[in-house]
């Protein structure tokens, strides 16, 4: 079967920094996936890239064997859109809207009707015990609950895919464990693929399988779907 996601021989730099050198890997559907490595190895970078967030200098990215970085800005916002969800390490949620909207946003960009888009996003925060910061903005939630919004957000619409990068990198480990628990239980619920950035053994641990991230290049053959 072909991969869901694949990345060949990427390579981007930064001005002189070379924060890929031809990076391979190919994660199956339904997969979670740890992308893990010593700090600075490009593991945001190749996340980045695989969520056509980033488009390379060089290689191929494919999903569901489309090439990504051949698409056009808006074609790739769509897609991220309609089949992925991010979570990044500290939220990235929208500062003026309330924890609700914030959910509720992408679920309208979806297609969902207001009041239908509200409803589903209070029964998502419910889902990530973030019932009580519905009414919230950014700005007054810890950083725990701004996570669970983000990752309420991320799975509400029913993404094909989650990318996290370093989903609980401002949280302490026992809070972090919870979060992650719930991400991972929600997608293996829901068949989602996980594709998991952290450079902490200890989240690794928790993925089916973890490819290894140095001097921006995948090293070995776990690079690739068993
Ligand atoms: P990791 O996620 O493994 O910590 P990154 O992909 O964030 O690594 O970064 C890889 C390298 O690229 C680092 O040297 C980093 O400083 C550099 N880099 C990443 N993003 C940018 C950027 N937007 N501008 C300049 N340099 C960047």
């Amino acid at each position: 079967m072909s991969p869901l996601l694949e990345a060949r021989d990427v390579s981007k730099s930064f001005g002189r920094t070379r924060a890929l050198r031809g990076a391979s890997l190919e994660i199956g559907a339904g997969e979670v996936v740890a992308v893990s490595g010593p700090s600075g190895s490009g593991k945001s970078t190749l996340l980045h890239c695989l969520a056509g967030i980033l488009v390379p200098d060089a290689g191929e990215i494919r999903y569901g064997g489309t090439r990504v970085d051949e698409l056009d800005e808006d074609t790739r916002t769509r897609l991220r859109r309609e089949a992925f969800g991010v979570v990044f390490q500290f939220g990235g949620l929208v500062p003026e809207l309330t924890a609700q909207e914030n959910v509720a946003v992408a679920l309208m960009f979806g297609g969902a009707r207001r009041a239908e888009a509200s409803r589903a996003a209070m029964e998502w925060l419910g889902r990530v015990g973030a019932d009580d910061c519905a009414p919230l903005r950014p700005g007054d939630l810890s950083g725990g609950q701004a996570q669970r919004v983000a990752m309420a957000r991320a799975l509400a619409t029913g993404p094909k895919v989650v990318f996290a990068d370093e989903p609980t990198g401002a949280l302490d480990s026992v809070a972090g464990e919870e979060v992650l628990g719930l991400l991972l239980s929600t997608a293996r619920e829901h068949g989602t693929t996980v594709v998991l950035v952290t450079h902490d053994n200890r989240i690794a641990a928790f993925a089916d399988r973890e490819i290894v991230v140095r001097d921006g290049a995948t090293t070995g053959s776990p690079a690739v779907a068993r």
